[in-house]
């Protein structure tokens, strides 16, 4: 049966909400309006108790104590405020000067972290940027290594959302917590879709957001741990004293309603889901790699998300290859809106050459995903890489079976 298209196969990138998490926020656009901070009436505490739940809803579903949980805007404020507020809490040396201390991040990490990173890299601490092993994982070892005296914070993600592969996360915690540095990982595309507990994998501060998980956009949440050791942060946004003093700013009840119900079904379908979605990733890198030839899929083979495919196509432009297959909503290892035609900084790290990166495609399933969508994006694709496959010159020479990579070239 043909899939009503486009098909939506950029859930990496945002989820549709799902409609039981709308049905929860409605009330709280209209009826109940009331200001979360509003002590001294009605409409105040039914604010206050939606938050409260929605708190439970969300520490539940990483292992955490609802008293941990600091919701923000989503994951970009969240790495901000567990990154900076970190450097700056346990700043070994005032503003102004050097030798603030050392933080531990990889260079594979999404630019929510990269760039607060390289403020403080401008602002007197010292930044490692791990590089990933061809499968695209950082290890415990690889932190290991680049740990000094002056280690303050390590930020590692715990699954990327290019490739979907999974880090040493629980490795990387423990190391962490034996050294007394503080822990942080963006845990975006992991938490909702993966068992998460923040205990048993010693992490101190972790980031997530609503709409990757089909939740709202512009909500998601801070894990801050309290105990064993309580971590302290430097609040980002000064305000009225909200969440602890660490975010201040009238609380997003609506957007928090929404996120807090969108982890409670996370963690009730999750498992199914896992299966369910795993199912369909392999079928979907299988085929494509059995049926067309030079193409690859990018990461560890197993070590990744039950989501998120990426795959490489030789011989064919990038662009091209997207335009052939616009039907199927997706992303590119091409950051095809700026200027310049940069490949994926994230494929790159792993050592896949720019044209391999330029011709991938992230295929990331969701919640709405079929089976009857996956095999319809297996076809087009094929048919879409053969067409283009077709007008290129050097393909000829590959399939003639000179190897492209010895031949010399000569500028006319
Ligand atoms: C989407 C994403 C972000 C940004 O989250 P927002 O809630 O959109 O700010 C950060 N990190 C990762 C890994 C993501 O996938």
């Amino acid at each position: 049966m043909a899939p009503k298209l486009p098909i939506y196969f950029d859930n990496a990138a945002t989820t549709r909400c799902d409609p039981r998490v709308v049905e929860a926020m409605l009330p709280y656009f209209s009826e109940k309006f009331g200001n979360a901070a509003s002590r001294n009436h009605r409409f105040g505490w039914e604010g206050e108790e939606a938050v409260e739940v929605a708190r439970e809803q969300a520490a539940a579903l990483i292992g955490a104590n609802p008293k941990e949980i600091i919701f923000t805007s989503g994951s970009t404020e969240s790495n901000n405020l567990a990154i900076k507020g970190a450097a700056l809490m346990y700043a070994k040396a005032p503003a102004g000067q050097q030798g603030r201390g050392h933080i531990i991040a990889a260079v594979h990490e999404h630019k929510a972290v990269l760039d607060p990173c390289k403020r403080l890299q401008r602002e007197g601490f010292d930044v490692t940027f791990l590089e990933p092993g061809a499968d695209g994982i950082i290890t415990a070892d690889m932190v290991a290594a680049a740990m000094r005296p002056d280690t303050i914070l390590v930020t590692i993600m715990w699954a990327n959302n290019e490739i979907g592969t999974i880090n040493e996360v629980p490795q990387i915690g423990a190391l962490c917590h034996e050294r007394e540095v503080v822990f942080h990982t963006d845990a975006t595309q992991w938490v909702g879709k993966m068992p998460t507990d923040v205990e048993r994998d010693h992490v101190d501060l972790l980031s997530w957001s609503g709409h990757k998980i089909y939740g709202p956009k512009g909500v998601g949440a801070l894990y801050v741990r309290r105990r064993k050791p309580r971590i302290r942060l430097e609040a980002i946004m000064d305000g009225g004293g909200h969440e602890r003093g660490m975010r201040s700013g009238t609380m997003n009840v609506t957007g928090i309603v929404g996120f807090g119900k969108a982890c409670e079904l996370c963690a009730q379908e999750m498992e199914h889901e896992r299966e369910r979605l795993l199912k369909l990733r392999r079928k979907l890198e299988g085929e494509l790699t059995r049926r067309i030839e030079v193409a690859q899929v990018n990461g560890h083979a197993e070590k990744r998300l039950p989501n998120i495919a990426n795959v490489s196509f030789g011989f064919v432009e990038g662009e091209s290859l997207m335009m052939g297959v616009k039907d199927i909503a997706c992303s590119s290892g091409s950051a095809c809106t700026s200027a310049s035609l940069e490949p994926s900084y994230v494929l790159k790290s792993l050592g896949v050459g720019d044209e391999m990166a330029h011709s991938s495609l992230r295929l990331s399933l969701g919640r709405w995903s079929t089976e009857e969508e996956v095999d319809w994006a297996i076809e087009a694709i094929v048919k879409a890489v053969e067409h283009l496959r077709t007008m290129s010159p050097l393909y000829d020479l590959h399939k003639e079976g000179i190897d492209i990579s010895k031949i010399q070239w000569q500028a006319h």
